[in-house]
This record gives structure tokens, C-alpha cells and sequence, in this order.
């Protein structure tokens, strides 16, 4: 049996470059080592959107395609559709049990979320929960490896976290035990690891915040070539002008090191930005050229699924493969109510 990979995003706008080096470029990689599980937290959409249905709805489908585009394959694959999976729910509940809430409210990447998306005191109740959501999420398919971006890693270690302490108080796994071996050692759930993909945190065209398909600072993988140029002229870096000395490490040169794939190239621009003898303007236009290069085949792959035809095979395949997620989030979810004392007889969800 192959380990499995659980990962996803959140219905909240179309995927960006971001994305890409962040977490898709591993998935792809991956596909055939692991068994892959790639979710869609459509229900975590509504913790900070639920006045917007039918933009959830449109997002939904649009990640699939952003998916399919990159070459994440339904045929080696299950996505999951978060809101037809009720076990996750389910498990939610039960390990929101495990999880004081002050360390919960601790998290440093929902500080930042409500910071970053003007949440103020406002926010529901539902959009804290939705940092257990995700435990359950990955826990429900019991994942051995979680690619992500490095915003993700304080939502993983809690997941890390509530898993041992379940194993911990329900399955007698000795609190010794090295995290490796938790399942061996009869604990219903793996200790899943992070997987960060090649950078960690791509910064947006703010040139401030990481790149965030709901902050208007995305660059995203089904742009046009014009957009990505008009996008990346607008990369911030505070210089004044192109003879200036510049700052290798700034905002720019985030792009120029993730996007060109010339190494002798990104070593020489370095050099002649740090001497002043490259306006930014340049620059901007090697790295618009790049970043379309990457993702034209994308966009291209993407038409193939636009219209109402397309959007029907996506809406049938997420059915289809529900039926396949479900075998083993109910799986999962038997085997943790068994170990809480809460097997009451079998059940069977239809499809
Ligand atoms: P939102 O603004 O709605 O939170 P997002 O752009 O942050 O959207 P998510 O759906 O939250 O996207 O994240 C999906 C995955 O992509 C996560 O694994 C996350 O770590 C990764 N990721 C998101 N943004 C970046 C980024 N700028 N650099 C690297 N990885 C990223
Ligand atoms: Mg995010």
C-alpha cells in the first residue's frame, strides 16, 4: 500500500503562481508514489464567505480546472469534495474536543488571516473552527505527508498535535512513542508530515504580503500573457531609479528566483541589479516572459474544460469520486468512534 497525501485548497478565487511553487508543482510530482487525496474546502469557504454562494459555488469549479490544468490527474487522484464527505464533519466535532480553544485562538496564521483579510472581532464562529476543520480534513483520510506553503505549518503542527493526543487517549499509544510509529503502535491516525514545496511563501505583487488568491496581490495560473506583464510591472520594490543600487533579496528577486529557471541568468541579474545597471522595468519583463512560459500550457489545458460542457464532467467526476472518498473517511471516522466507545453498529452511506 502506498502512503497517502492529503492537501487542498480553499474555493476562495482561482489559483495563482503562488500556489504553484508552493504546493501544486509537489502534487503533481507525487501522484504516482502516493495515494493522493486533494480536497476542496468548499465549506471552509463560507467561514469567511457565507453571503457568497454562488461565487463558492463558481470557485469550486474553477479550482478543479486550475487543477486539471496543472496536471493533477483524476484518473491517479481522488478529489474530494469537502461538503459531500460527513465524516470530516464528524470528526470535527470530535476533535475539537481535544483542542483547548486558547490554542486554537493562538494560531499565527489565523492572527495573520484576520489581520490581512480585515476581519476585525467580526469574524463568525465558524472561521476559528475551521483550523479543526482542517485537522479533520487530513485526518479523515489519515495522510501521511500534507504539500503546503509555509503558512500552513502552525495549522499542521495542530494537527500533528490533536492526532497524537487522540492516539494518546483513545487508542493507549504510549506517549513515548516516536511519531513514525503511531499507527504501529495502534493508533487510529498517522502523524502526518509537512511537505514545503520549493518556496515556501511567495510574496504577492504588493511586494508585502504573501501572495493570497483573496487579497488582490495574485498573479494567477490562468492569466493572460498582457496580465502577467501589466501584474508584474506593478511588483513593488521601493527603488527609485535603474541606477540606483538594488536590493537583490527585495520583492522582485522573489520572483526572478522562483520563476527563472536559468540559473546562470538569475545569478547574473543579481549582479548587475546590485550594481545599478538594470532599471526594474527590465527585470519585470524577463520575469513576466517567464511566468508566462510556465503557464501557458496551463491555460491552454484549462480551455478544454471552460463552458457548460466542461463544467458538467467536472461536477459529474467530483460525484464519482465522493463515493470513493468517503470509503475511507468512514473508515477512518468507524475506526475513531470504535476507539471513543462510540460503535453503536455499522452504518452505510449510499451515492
Ligand atoms: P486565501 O487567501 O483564501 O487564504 P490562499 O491564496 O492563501 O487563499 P489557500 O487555499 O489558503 O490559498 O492555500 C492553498 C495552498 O497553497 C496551501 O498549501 C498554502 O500553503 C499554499 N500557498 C498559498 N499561498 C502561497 C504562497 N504565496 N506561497 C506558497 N504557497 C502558498
Ligand atoms: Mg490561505
Amino acid at each position: 500500500m502506498r502512503p497517502r497525501i492529503l492537501t487542498g485548497d480553499t474555493p476562495t478565487g482561482r489559483l495563482h503562481v503562488g500556489h504553484w511553487v508552493g504546493s501544486l508543482e509537489n502534487r503533481v510530482r507525487l501522484q504516482d508514489e502516493y495515494d493522493c487525496y486533494f480536497l476542496i474546502a468548499n465549506m471552509h469557504a463560507f467561514t469567511t464567505r457565507a453571503d457568497k454562494p454562488d461565487e463558492i459555488r463558481r470557485d469550486t469549479i474553477e479550482i478543479v480546472k486550475d487543477w486539471l490544468a496543472v496536471g493533477m490527474d483524476p484518473e491517479r487522484a481522488t478529489f474530494v469534495l469537502q461538503t459531500e464527505i460527513p465524516a470530516i464533519a464528524e470528526l470535527t466535532w470530535l476533535l475539537a474536543m481535544l483542542l483547548p480553544f486558547n490554542r486554537v485562538m493562538r494560531n499565527p496564521t489565523l492572527k495573520e488571516e484576520i489581520a490581512a483579510k480585515g476581519l476585525g472581532d467580526q469574524y463568525s464562529f465558524g472561521f476559528p473552527l475551521y483550523a479543526v476543520g482542517q485537522c479533520a480534513d487530513i485526518l479523515a483520510f489519515r495522510a501521511d505527508l500534507v504539500p503546503v506553503g509555509d503558512d500552513q505549518l502552525a495549522h499542521l503542527e495542530m494537527c500533528r498535535e490533536v492526532a497524537r493526543r487522540f492516539d494518546h487517549q483513545y487508542c493507549g499509544v504510549p506517549t513515548t512513542t516516536d511519531d513514525a510509529d503511531y499507527a504501529k503502535a495502534g493508533g487510529v491516525f498517522p502523524i502526518p508530515q509537512p511537505k514545503v514545496g520549493r518556496v515556501a511563501r511567495l510574496v504577492g505583487t504588493d511586494g508585502v504580503n504573501k501572495m493570497s488568491k483573496s487579497l488582490g496581490n495574485a498573479i494567477f495560473l490562468s492569466d493572460e500573457a498582457k496580465e502577467i506583464q501589466k501584474k508584474t510591472g506593478k511588483i513593488f520594490t521601493g527603488r527609485q531609479s535603474a541606477t540606483e543600487p538594488g536590493d537583490p533579496k527585495n520583492a522582485l528577486f522573489e520572483f526572478v528566483n522562483a520563476f527563472i529557471p536559468d540559473e546562470a541568468r538569475r545569478a547574473e541579474l543579481a549582479a548587475i541589479y546590485a550594481r545599478g545597471e538594470i532599471g526594474d522595468g527590465t527585470v519585470k519583463q524577463e520575469v513576466a516572459a517567464a511566468i508566462d512560459a510556465l503557464v501557458a500550457p496551463m491555460r491552454e489545458r484549462r480551455r478544454g474544460f471552460d463552458g457548460p460542457a466542461g463544467e458538467a464532467r467536472i461536477v459529474e467526476m467530483l460525484h464519482a469520486h465522493a463515493a470513493k472518498a468517503n470509503a475511507v473517511a468512514e473508515e477512518t471516522l468507524a475506526m475513531a468512534k470504535a476507539a471513543m466507545k462510540l460503535d453503536f453498529g455499522p452504518r452505510k452511506l449510499s451515492f
